[in-house]
């Protein structure tokens, strides 16, 4: 660690030998915002130097100069100045005053000292060496160094210019510390007066709001993640009402199966939650976290800081509607951002460190915004001050970018209660919306921000799964993705587009008619298998078997919601061409024959199914058909694959109007099949088998 501080010195150094050794180029000389061409400048010995002459000028005065005493009379109105060359000191109304540093003469023009002319004419005054640039501005704040927080607080107190007309002065929250402890959640909030707030419950998601009036939240870490006893977490921010009123927002999520009540006291600076836990916790609080590291340093000393992050650079990105200030920063930095005062924005990052390669003054002269500071203000904040006026500011973070927005007109985007979501905007006409369905995302785009109200977050995980805006060159973005058991309706009204959700309607999908022949019955057997048991000859009709799957195969399309008929339910005899008729006069969609085999050879068995390809113009070829339904009863019944077979001279096959299969399950003249046809199990996996299929063909099929 020690090597790397002595090489930093020691680069620094060199930087310094460097810039005094060959500074010719000339500065950029800014005064109040504005580029000032008409004014020199001049480096000497790591001094800064403008042209004396030239800046009364800019300032309005006379100037004339005497040769002989080698002074200037430099005049305005009440006001005389008197310089000498060679002097470090002049006259001020006859009153003697000293200067850092003696008037000089280069080049026919006399030179003062940039600081000194500063102090003169009451500016702070700031110089970017590396940046080549002076910078003087009215004297508040002090460049570089500001004001802590505490005396912030005081100027803006007396300041109160950026509070909305009519306001009272504000409150400042100085401090939101909870502690949970036998079975116990209190949250103490406390302010810098007495304060006035409303609270109350909202839902979907469950969370205790409390409105502070007149606030400003001045704490930092605004998400504190507790997950204890029905907590989730806590959140504060700040807000506006729609009369401009500053007001800060604490939110309190929570789970409300275990949480039902809590009761709120007014202590007149200070606030007092207490919510009543379901189950008793080990006692917890959260101290400030720079105590804890101090306490776990006594500790134990090689505990290691969490990692902080160096800014290296902040970028910013001018456009017609807005200016955004863009830093890469990782997501464990927690930033703050609020206003200061009229013309200062400030923003808080902690967790974070500037690099030392990061400017800590940069002139943006934009329209929104006029420059900015950076400092760090221990080793674990840095605090970047942006001078600028604009009407609005929002903070972005996506990610592990974060972004200062300033704008002077934007739209918000709220929760119109209970859940749909309302974008208020005085250009409402130039905002464009897209809904693609397809993806469930709505995308709204302006030349103007979009603010974001905290309430839209919290119907994240409800009715919409993620919102985030983007900036880009030339306009916001916000995207949000819906839930996807819900669709959104948009309208667009007066000054608002407004996004209601729906929740989805399972659309009833249209089930297939199903029609199921068992082939043979009555005086028409089929197949007739034979088997010794215990020494005698047991004969089995393959009628039987057939019904007997038919049967399960219907209960489970029935089960899956289908309409299945079957041209017999019972052991009687019914006539092949009747059989295709009934089908067919009942429009049924798939027909079904069930069968089995028989042949000489007994070792012979397996699955086959047999179908006649005939013009189809419907569902499904019958071959892709008894391709499907072979394939499902192999697969899950571990039967011996016997193929598809077309067979066109088979009447069932022939004469049905839609896609049809004539399945022979198993051989009944294979002693092991016939065992197979014997077993419940069997013939209850055949039929699931033979029903999935026919799910399988609805679902990718009938469209
Ligand atoms: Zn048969």
């Amino acid at each position: 660690m020690k090597k790397i501080k002595v090489l930093v010195a020691a680069i620094t150094v060199f930087i310094l030998i460097f810039v005094s050794a060959f500074a010719a180029a000339s500065y950029k000389l800014y005064v109040e915002g504005k580029l000032i061409s008409s004014v020199k400048t001049l480096e000497s010995k790591g001094n800064v130097y403008v042209t004396l002459a030239d800046f009364f000028k800019l300032k309005g005065f006379s100037l004339s100069y005497d040769s002989k005493s080698k002074s200037i009379l430099v005049k305005k109105a009440k006001d005389t100045y008197q310089f000498y060359v060679d002097k470090a000191y002049y006259y001020y109304n006859k009153n003697k005053k000293n200067l850092s540093a003696k008037i000089f003469v280069s080049g026919g023009k006399s030179y003062i000292l940039v600081k000194d002319i500063a102090s003169i004419f009451g500016y702070s005054c700031y110089i970017d060496k590396t940046k080549k640039l002076v910078n003087l501005n009215v004297n508040k704040p002090k460049t570089a160094t500001l004001p802590s927080k505490q005396s912030q607080q005081k100027n803006t107190l007396a300041s109160r210019n950026g509070l909305p007309k009519g306001a009272q002065d504000p409150i400042y929250i100085t401090d939101i510390k909870y502690s949970v402890e036998s079975g116990k959640f209190v949250l103490n909030i406390s302010a810098t007066k007495n304060v006035s707030f409303k609270d109350y419950k909202l839902s979907n998601p469950d969370r205790i709001v409390l409105d502070i009036s007149n606030s400003i939240d001045n704490v930092q870490n605004n998400k504190i993640e507790i997950n204890k006893g029905g907590i989730f977490r806590l959140r504060h921010a700040q807000n506006k009402d729609t009369n401009g009123s500053l007001f800060t927002r604490i939110v309190i999520d929570y789970d409300s199966t275990l949480i039902k009540d809590y009761k709120v006291t007014n202590l007149g600076s200070q606030i007092k939650i207490e919510i009543e836990l379901p189950i008793n916790l080990p006692v917890y609080t959260n101290v400030d976290s720079s105590e804890d590291f101090q306490n776990q340093d006594a500790q134990n000393s090689t505990i290691t800081p969490s990692p902080v992050y160096v800014i290296q650079k902040i970028d910013i990105i001018p456009s017609d509607g807005f200016t955004v200030a863009q830093l890469d920063v990782f997501p464990t930095v927690v930033s703050d951002i609020y206003r200061a005062d009229q013309s200062f924005i400030v923003l808080n990052l902690k967790g974070a460190q500037a690099s030392s390669q990061l400017s800590n003054f940069y002139q943006v002269n934009d329209s929104k915004v006029d420059y900015y500071v950076v400092s760090n203000v221990d080793q674990n904040n840095v605090q970047i001050v942006f001078s600028s006026k604009a009407k609005v500011f929002v903070l972005n973070k996506l990610d592990g970018k974060l972004e200062v927005v300033f704008a002077d007109q934007y739209s918000s985007l709220k929760v119109n209660p209970p859940s749909s979501l309302v974008l208020s905007s005085p250009f409402v006409s130039q905002i464009n919306y897209f809904y693609d369905q397809s993806s469930n995302t709505i995308r709204l785009e302006s030349q103007y921000p979009i603010t974001i109200a905290d309430d839209v977050y919290s119907l994240q995980g409800s009715v919409v799964t993620t919102v985030y805006s983007v900036y880009q060159q030339d306009k916001c973005i916000v995207y949000i993705q819906i839930n996807p058991n819900y669709i959104a309706n948009i309208s667009k009204g007066g000054n608002n587009i407004t996004i209601s959700f729906s929740q989805k309607l399972q659309k009833p999908q249209k089930r297939l008619k199903i029609f199921i022949d068992p082939g043979h019955g009555g005086s028409d057997p089929g197949a007739i298998y034979t088997k010794v048991v215990d020494g005698k000859k047991v004969t089995y009709n393959e009628k039987d078997f057939n019904l007997d799957i038919s049967l399960r195969l219907r209960e489970k399309l029935k089960s899956l919601g289908y309409e299945v008929y079957m041209s017999r339910d019972k052991d009687v005899y019914v006539d092949l061409y009747d059989r295709t008729r009934m089908a067919n006069s009942l429009n049924a969609d798939l027909f079904i024959s069930i069968h089995n085999n028989a042949i000489d050879n007994s070792s012979v068995r397996g699955t086959m199914v047999l179908y006649k390809e005939k013009q189809q113009n419907g569902l499904i070829s019958d071959k892709q058909f008894a391709q499907i339904v072979l394939e499902s009863i192999v697969k899950q019944v571990g039967t011996q694959n016997k193929g598809i077979v077309e067979r066109p001279n088979l009447a069932v096959l022939r004469t049905s109007n839609m896609p049809a299969v004539l399945v022979e399950v198993a051989f009944g003249t294979n002693p092991q099949d016939l065992d197979l046809l014997l077993s419940d199990s069997f013939k209850d996996a055949v039929a699931k088998a033979i029903a999935d299929a026919v799910e399988y063909i609805n679902e990718n099929y009938n469209k």
